[in-house]
């Protein structure tokens, strides 16, 4: 309890540092511009002169048909060479040089002639050339999904690929290899467990490094994404994400951790984030008036129907929600700064953070963990059920006075020993035991029987001894000499007996044993050799009793047919 509460509050104090950090402020070359919004095509000039031009870094709008972008560089000493441009689905871009508001340079670029930045949420275009004497860039991005395409936009003299890039690269690859780790956990898990929640935990996994790789931009070092799809699979995967964590939790939490009720709402609110955020996700034409706050709105009851859910199962003794509730609050403390921020409720970008990466390489190894933890669990209770079971197999399989093998034992058992080889079969018999009983009572004849038990108990697996229930046995021998080996144990009842004390006069014991060898053409079941022996143990009760009466079944060869023909 004190350890989980230390792991609790170190990440809390990891996540509250993360979060400040990544909320430092923007680099100031990105905030030099004025902003404006048409709803149709216009001349940049026409725009320059004529747009409702608001020059702060805020009051940012989705759902314009064109944004524009108004840079002053009259001022500067270099001039710019590059647009760099939040992530975003867009239709195209137009970058414009104006000098004395005269059009001087212009180029208009396609999402696929864009390029994105590795690990880092944005894209780049060169400026065209021959701007060097301009005072004003205009940037038209048309048909805009989120602001933070132009809220993020900034000029700069280089690609916008400096070496805080690389470090971004290696701090990424490093999360993304975090992720790799618990899908392999999965993989072993699962061979073992087959239980849905780890294909859950593997599937969130997955789209949590889709995510990585979409919004964290990491994807482009290896190959070549345009910048549209680039701008889908990042909130697609997180969506996606989201809703499989929620299936997660619904799986893998304890049967009696949720109410009916909140297992019901947790189901839904996770078929929720699959559905609505992800179609916003997706960013249609149709829907860019809409899908950047429909995909932020839509969250906005996930997480804390998520996190009740989770609170709600520690006071019922789930050991899953703490882990849970570990693993979960830096995702939830780095979504909720998102979510605000992407709302505009917080100053900084909606955009994906280094914050939310580490938090949730942090949930998914945590919650690797439970499911480790589930694991030994399970291995647990199912080594007690199987020592519970073979207990039971041998208390039922087993005559509690003598400890041989009992009635039931033999006959489940029989065709399996026919087959191992055992050709022979004795049942034996206490003479007068009724004697017994009477003389030294009932506690005296069971020491008896217990004594007659250890004198018939086989010393090699080539014979083995059943106790048929009363003072009847029943002897299984393969091998050579099995009656004689039977007519051995059958005396030493009477030995042992005596040896102990128990009794003054002899007890003996009768016999009747059959052998059927191998390639006889005879019924070998258990009943028809039973019977036999039986029959013959009764004879030798008739005969006088201490005695035994043998039958072995003859073997039928027929005659080879070169016999028969010579024969003929
Ligand atoms: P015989 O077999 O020689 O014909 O005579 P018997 O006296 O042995 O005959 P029978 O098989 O009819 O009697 C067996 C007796 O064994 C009857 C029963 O009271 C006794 N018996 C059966 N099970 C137990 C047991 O578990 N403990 C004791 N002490 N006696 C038992
Ligand atoms: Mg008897
Ligand atoms: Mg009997």
């Amino acid at each position: 309890m004190g350890a989980r509460l230390y792991l609790f509050l170190a990440l809390v104090a990891a996540t509250a540092l993360l979060a400040l950090a990544s909320g430092a402020p923007a680099p100031a070359d990105r905030a030099a511009a004025c902003h404006a919004y048409s709803q149709g095509p216009l001349a940049p000039d026409a725009a320059l002169a004529s747009l409702d031009w608001r020059c702060d870094n805020d009051d940012w709008e989705d759902g314009h048909a064109i944004t524009w972008l108004r840079y002053d560089t009259s001022a500067q000493g270099e001039p710019p060479r590059y647009f760099i441009g939040g992530t975003s689905v867009f239709e195209r871009i137009g970058a414009y040089a104006l000098a004395d508001g005269n059009v001087v340079a212009q180029a208009r670029f396609l999402p696929g002639e864009v390029d994105p930045i590795p690990a880092g949420a944005g894209f780049s275009l060169p400026l065209p050339s021959g701007g060097a004497a301009a005072d004003t860039w205009l940037i038209a991005i048309e048909r805009p999904h989120n602001v933070t395409i132009a809220s993020e936009a900034r000029l700069l003299g280089s690609d916008g690929k400096d070496p805080s890039i690389r470090r971004g690269m290696v701090l990424l690859a490093l999360i993304t290899g975090m992720l790799v780790m618990p899908l392999l956990f999965d993989a072993m898990f699962y061979l073992v467990l087959r239980e849905r929640f780890v294909l859950l935990h593997a599937g969130m996994t997955v789209a949590m490094i889709g995510y990585l790789l979409g919004s964290g931009g990491v994807a482009c070092a290896f190959v070549e994404i345009p910048v549209n799809w680039l701008a889908r699979i990042g909130p697609v995967s997180y969506a996606l994400g989201v809703g499989l964590a929620g299936l997660f939790v619904h799986a893998f939490l304890e049967p009696d951790a949720l109410s009916g009720r909140m297992r019901r709402l947790l189901k839904r609110t996770a078929i929720w984030s699959m559905i609505v955020p992800v179609f916003a996700g997706l960013q249609l034409p149709l829907t860019q008036s809409f899908d950047n706050r429909l995909y932020f709105i839509a969250f906005l009851p996930v997480i804390p129907i998520y996190v009740a859910a989770i609170l709600s199962a520690i006071p019922r003794g789930s050991r899953a929600a703490w882990f849970l509730a570990a693993a979960w609050f830096p995702v939830v403390a780095a979504s909720m700064v998102r979510l605000l921020r992407g709302m505009g409720l917080l100053p900084g970008a909606g955009g994906p953070d280094i914050s939310l990466f580490v938090a949730l390489g942090v949930e998914v190894t945590i919650v690797a963990l439970a499911i480790a933890d589930r694991f030994l669990a399970v291995r647990r209770e199912r080594d007690r059920a199987v020592t519970k079971a073979r207990a039971f197999e041998t208390l039922a399989e087993h005559d509690k006075l003598t400890g041989l093998f009992n009635r039931r034992a033999l006959e489940d058992r029989f065709g399996t020993l026919r087959a191992d080889g055992f050709t022979t079969l004795a049942v034996l018999d206490l003479d007068h035991f009724k004697r017994v009983n009477d003389r030294y009572g009932h506690a005296g004849g069971d020491e008896v029987l217990k004594c007659a038990a250890q004198a018939i108990t086989p010393p090699h697996g080539d014979t083995l001894a059943f106790r048929m229930g009363g003072e009847e046995f029943v002897l299984l021998l393969r091998g050579s000499d099995t009656f004689a080996r039977a007519e051995n144990k059958r005396r030493a009842i009477t030995t042992r007996i005596a040896a102990s004390g128990l009794v003054d006069t002899p007890v003996t014991a009768s016999m009747g044993i059959v052998e059927v060898p191998h390639g006889a053409l005879a019924d070998t079941g258990f009943e028809t050799l039973y019977n036999r022996a039986d029959r013959l143990l009764y004879e030798a009760k008739a005969a006088g009793r201490d005695r035994t009466m043998t039958e072995r079944l003859k073997v039928f060869h027929p005659r080879r047919q070169t016999e028969r023909r010579a024969a003929a």
